[in-house]
């Protein structure tokens, strides 16, 4: 029998951790939505399925070995992150849980300025938000915020909690938003700034301590893990003040017999009621530690030569139109958004799917008010008076490859 205290990672096989798991001959062009799962997180799994037992409420050994892998896939995320000392690291669904959860635990009263471009999940669960337009350029999105601040620190005294809420990487065009730059001048003003790293954690590191971020979300399921767990990572003193996220088993230190008479714990559990998802904790943070012991400059290399390759052979076909909302050399991820002129996106993508066996998406991706600005920004950049209301997106990533990005290409050419 193994140890109670053997690691919980798995010990490597000789294949690449970071390969993906996936059924020959289908073409995943949908990272972005939901990645493949990565082979170590699988292992992951599978080494821990015979010792599964319940998390933080047993005795046994099966118990603590399972509370022992939780706690360390919270510390190895929390690593990834690159997590303060004081930091909290809490478990969630995914990142609308994580976003979720923060606006819900900022401090009575807190005034949230986020961008018109983000993802519904953290455009809608914010109270009291100010939307700034969507900017031109990075640049702008900095002196806006600046300005925006300014503004509300005039009208508000310094204490007054201020929270940025702001994406990574946006997952319409894949663009990188200039999260460090925009954190200082959240700073400069006494605000606090959360990024929506759902899009960015998979391409490029996440490092609170470095960047001075104060909160993080991020999507398991985006991060080459299976479905079901999401994080949200930063500063203690707003979430451990907040009421808990869930009631119930684990989140109190005690209950008395009196209706409220309820003693709520702080840490991670005042959060995390109920039993948690163990599995989910444990494939993510066998991914995290995979790409934490990668080379992520090669990795992050690789998989900007493939996002050239699609997006150099997508302008050659004159009936297609990229989207975007900085100019075409800002810096992005694997992520391209684009329409075929006079076509339906609906249409192409089921075209694509059926008759190449490509998987993409199609729509307004759950960020509606960037995708329909781009589509204006679109049609009057081309010109073209032809373009569908919804667009597609290629999103690309660990398994892509020039393969993959040619069907795509061959396909809309033939599409035409
Ligand atoms: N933010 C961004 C930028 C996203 O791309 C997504 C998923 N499309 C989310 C948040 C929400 O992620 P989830 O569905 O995993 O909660």
């Amino acid at each position: 029998m193994g140890s109670v205290l053997a690691p919980v990672v798995p010990t490597p096989t000789g294949a690449d951790p970071l390969d993906v798991l996936g059924v020959p001959d289908l073409v995943n062009l949908d990272y972005a939505a939901t990645a493949p799962c990565a082979r170590v997180a699988a292992d992951a799994v599978a080494e821990l399925l015979p010792w599964y037992g319940s998390v933080h409420r047993g005795a046994g050994g099966l118990s603590q070995r399972s509370t022992l892998a939780y706690e360390r896939a919270r510390q190895t995320i929390g690593d990834f992150l690159g997590t303060r000392p004081d930091d909290e690291v809490i478990f969630t669904r995914n990142t609308t849980d994580a976003l979720n959860l923060l606006a819900r635990a900022v401090p009575a009263g807190t005034s949230v300025v986020t961008f018109g471009g983000e993802h519904h999940a953290n455009l809608l669960p914010w109270p009291n938000v100010v939307r700034l337009p969507v900017p031109a350029t990075p640049d702008a999105a900095v002196r806006a915020l600046g300005e925006a601040l300014g503004e509300l620190r005039r009208g508000s005294d310094r204490s007054a909690p201020i929270l940025v809420a702001v994406t990574g990487a946006s997952n319409v065009t894949g663009e990188c938003w200039p999260t460090e730059a925009l954190a200082t001048v959240a700073h400069r003003h006494g605000a606090r700034i959360a990024v929506d790293a759902a899009q960015l954690a998979p391409h490029l590191p996440v490092d609170l301590a470095a960047s001075g971020i104060d909160y993080v979300a991020i999507s398991g399921h985006k991060l080459y893990a299976p479905f079901g767990t999401g994080v949200l990572a930063g500063r203690a003193d707003w979430l451990d003040a907040a009421p808990p996220y869930l009631v119930g088993g684990g989140a109190t230190l005690g209950v008395g017999n009196a209706t409220h008479d309820v003693r709520w714990a702080t840490g991670p559990g005042r959060h995390e009621a109920g039993t948690p998802n163990l599995l989910g904790a444990v494939a993510l943070a066998a991914v995290c530690a995979a790409l934490d012991a990668a080379d992520r400059g090669e990795l992050y290399a690789r998989e900007q030569r493939l996002l050239a390759r699609l997006r150099d052979g997508l302008r050659a076909l004159p009936h297609v139109v990229e989207l975007r909302t900085f100019g075409a050399d800002a810096p992005r991820v694997g992520i391209v958004s684009f329409v075929v002129a006079g076509r339906d996106s609906a249409e192409v993508a089921t075209e694509l799917g059926r008759r190449y066996a490509i998987g993409l998406r199609d729509g307004l991706f759950c960020a509606h008010p960037l995708a329909r600005r781009l589509l204006t920004e679109a049609a009057d950049r081309s010109g073209r008076g032809d373009l569908p209301p919804t667009a597609l997106r290629a999103s690309i990533g660990l398994g892509s490859t020039p393969a993959h990005v040619d069907r795509l290409l061959d396909a809309l050419a033939e599409l035409r």
